[in-house]
């Protein structure tokens, strides 16, 4: 989570102002390790609202957020983003496998 690391307050405010930003990335990452749909292993997707996906086959929907720590939270994600910058910043202990994006 390199978002994390170097960077302070006001650099990573102005990187996630909104929630969608905040998707956006998560989504980015998600992308990066692989677009197959957990359920039918197929890859075509169209995009939806919140950056999540829809599969074409079987219409299985893959939110930005679904098997990342932000999945479950309940104040929102770009509230979940800053907690964790406080920890990152703070402690510098905080680590990817925590964070629950692989
Ligand atoms: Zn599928």
């Amino acid at each position: 989570m390199d978002i994390f690391k170097g960077q302070n307050l006001l650099e990573f405010s102005n990187r996630f102002k909104t929630e969608l930003d905040c998707k956006e990335y998560l989504a980015d990452l998600k992308a990066k390790e692989g677009c197959e749909c957990l359920k039918c292993g197929m890859t075509a997707f169209q995009k939806r609202m919140g950056f999540s996906r829809v599969y074409n086959v079987c219409f299985h929907i893959k939110s930005a957020t679904a098997n990342t720590f932000f999945h479950k939270v309940k104040f929102g994600v770009r509230k979940t983003f800053f907690l964790c910058f406080e920890m990152a910043t703070s402690t510098k202990s905080l680590s990817a496998s925590y964070m629950g994006v692989r």
